[in-house]
C-alpha cells in the first residue's frame, strides 16, 4: 500500500502537510484540520497560544499555530523515518528494551524503571528474526495509541 513512493504511514502525513501548507485564513475552505477545540496550543518555544475562538483565523496566532502545525507533521515523518531505518537494520536488545519501557510508559506503569536492565535477556531469548518482529509490533501498538492530537508525540524523542 504505497503511494508515490512513501509507505502506509508517512502517506497520510505528506498529504496533510501538504494540505496544512496551503492553509489560507481568506479561504476558509482549505482549513481542513485547523485547530478546533478551545484549549491552549503548546508552542515549542514553549508559549502557550490560546485557540479560544476555534475555527477563527483571521488572527494574528494563524502564522504560528500553522508553523507549529507543520512542524508537528515533520517530527511525525520523522519518526516514522526512525523507525523504518531501525527495521532495516538488526534491532538490539537495548532497543527492545527501550520500546518495551514506553509501552511501559504509555500504559501508565507506576514504576518509571520497570523492565530497565533487560537489554541482555532480550539477547540471550529473542534471535534477530524475533526481536526484529517484537520491534515492529510494539512500534505499531505505539502508534496506534499515540495518535491522539498534534501534541502528543513528544515521548518518541529520545
Ligand atoms: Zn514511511
Amino acid at each position: 500500500m504505497k503511494s508515490r513512493g512513501y509507505c502506509y504511514r508517512c502517506y497520510p502525513i505528506i498529504l496533510r502537510l501538504e494540505k496544512t501548507r496551503a492553509w489560507d485564513p481568506s479561504r476558509p475552505e482549505t482549513l481542513r484540520h485547523y485547530p478546533k477545540w478551545g484549549g491552549d496550543i503548546a508552542l515549542p518555544s514553549g508559549e502557550n497560544l490560546q485557540n479560544r475562538h476555534g475555527l477563527e483565523p483571521r488572527t494574528t496566532d494563524f502564522p504560528k499555530i500553522k508553523a507549529h502545525t507543520i512542524q508537528e507533521l515533520q517530527k511525525r515523518l520523522l519518526h516514522f523515518g526512525n523507525i523504518e531505518e531501525k527495521l532495516s537494520g538488526p534491532i538490539s536488545g537495548y532497543d527492545l528494551e527501550l520500546l518495551l519501557r514506553r509501552v511501559a510508559r504509555q500504559a501508565a506503569a507506576r514504576d518509571r524503571h520497570l523492565l530497565s536492565g533487560i537489554a541482555t535477556a532480550i539477547e540471550w531469548s529473542f534471535n534477530h528474526r524475533q526481536r526484529k518482529l517484537l520491534f515492529e509490533w510494539l512500534s505499531e501498538i505505539l502508534d496506534n495509541v499515540r495518535w491522539r492530537g498534534i501534541n502528543s508525540w513528544g515521548w518518541m524523542r529520545r
